[in-house]
């Protein structure tokens, strides 16, 4: 397959859209793009415009501002639009939409509007079934098919056609824990052996970390950061992201000199502009958060112990005042008022203006300040 050009593959330029009737856009001014093959999660609470997005680049929904490219070509814009049915964009919805009355091999072939070249078609869902593992189970109907094969009889339907880009629409919603955890896998495995452009939409931050090249986290449809996974744990832009993904405590400081943050755990390092002297709340990861049970130089007394399988998560009132969650091994037993000395092993911290919550999108920090971590106290 001829590819145009590998970077900027799916692109979305300043994109609006108001639903008719509406005040608020459901999308606004969104921008991002995506290489030939990667794949991005749209991540996001309730209504903060993740279908939206989706519905725009399938074509579904026409935009009023911006535009958005597809392979090198515009698909859409305030004057244009292909249909969608000539973009060449699959889709996965959530419940399948699978028919009934066809069996494996006709679903399949269904996504093929055409009846030209039929031999060359059927070589096609010939591999695509084989690449799914349902060319055995080809003759049977979606009801004889259980939750994870219909989803991969749905993504085979998608796939077959060898969309430029495919919409994934909570995918894996339906399954069961286990089943869900596997489905990701194989299906994140047919995608990079199909090279396929993806983007997909979830509620679920472990799933968008555990699937995605890149995550874009939207609130009230604007996209408050697009970035690889690790970076949007990390190192949030906003208060909201911070604790939208993952779980954080948030701690008083104040800058005190230039990248450097005091709290009531000491001096860490701390990549902002903010100005000395302006108070600021400080992230703590409960994965940074170590705990040492002890009776001298100890800091912070254990209040709860909160079993979730793998981990026991500890909370922590430090003798200064702030809570802290730590992440220990569940092995790991420690009982309630336990004396601990507590100590936050990071290299240096993410800090947010001490503000209201409305204005969290303002930029929390600038990561391409060079601060030296050398000299730095980690902790007192
Ligand atoms: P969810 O996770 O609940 O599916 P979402 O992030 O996918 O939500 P969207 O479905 O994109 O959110 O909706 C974004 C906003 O647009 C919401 O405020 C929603 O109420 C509104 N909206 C969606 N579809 C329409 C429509 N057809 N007409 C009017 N408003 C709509």
């Amino acid at each position: 397959m001829h590819v145009p050009d590998r970077c900027d593959y799916l692109k979305l330029r300043n994109v609006t859209k108001t639903y008719p009737g509406q005040q608020i856009p459901a999308v606004l001014d969104l921008s991002f793009s995506l290489e030939y093959g990667e794949i991005l999660a749209l991540l996001g609470p309730s209504g903060c415009g993740k279908t939206t997005t989706l519905r725009l680049i399938a074509g579904f929904e026409h935009h009023k501002a911006g535009q958005i490219c597809l392979a090198g070509k515009t698909v859409s814009s305030p004057d244009y639009a292909i249909p969608p049915e000539k973009r060449n964009v699959g889709i996965v919805f959530q419940d399948y939409a699978l028919f009934p009355h066809l069996n494996v091999w006709q679903n399949v072939r269904f996504s093929f509007n055409s009846r030209k070249r039929k031999q060359k078609y059927d070589s096609t869902i010939q591999e695509i079934l084989t690449l799914v593992g349902l060319y055995d189970l080809r003759a049977r109907y979606p009801h004889e098919l259980s939750g994870g094969q219909q989803q991969r009889l749905a993504l085979a339907r998608a796939l077959a056609p060898r969309p430029k880009v495919l919409l994934l629409d909570e995918p894996f919603s339906n399954l069961d824990a286990d089943l869900r955890e596997q489905m990701r896998k194989e299906v994140k495995n047919i995608l990079r052996a199909t090279e396929t452009t993806t983007v997909f939409v979830t509620h679920d931050q472990e799933e968008a970390f555990a699937f995605a090249d890149k995550v874009g986290v939207l609130q009230n449809g604007k996209l408050e950061q697009f970035d690889t996974p690790e970076n949007i744990y990390h190192t949030p832009t906003t208060r909201f992201i911070a604790d939208f993904v993952g779980e954080a405590d948030f701690i008083p400081g104040k800058i005190v000199q230039p990248g450097v943050v005091e709290t009531d755990l000491g001096l860490f390092p701390s990549y902002c502009h903010i100005a000395d002297g302006e108070e600021v709340e400080v992230m703590i990861r409960p994965d940074d958060v170590a705990i040492r049970p002890q009776v001298e130089e100890t800091n912070g007394t254990i209040i709860q112990r909160i079993f979730r399988g793998s981990i026991n998560s500890y909370v922590v009132k430090l003798d200064r005042g702030p809570i802290l969650h730590s992440d220990q091994p569940s092995t790991l037993l420690y009982d309630s008022g336990t004396r601990v000395h507590v100590r936050v092993e990071v290299e240096h911290v993410v800090v947010f203006p001490q503000t209201k919550r409305e204005s969290d999108r303002s930029q929390a920090y600038t990561p391409d300040v060079d601060v030296s971590l050398t000299g730095a106290r980690k902790v007192v």
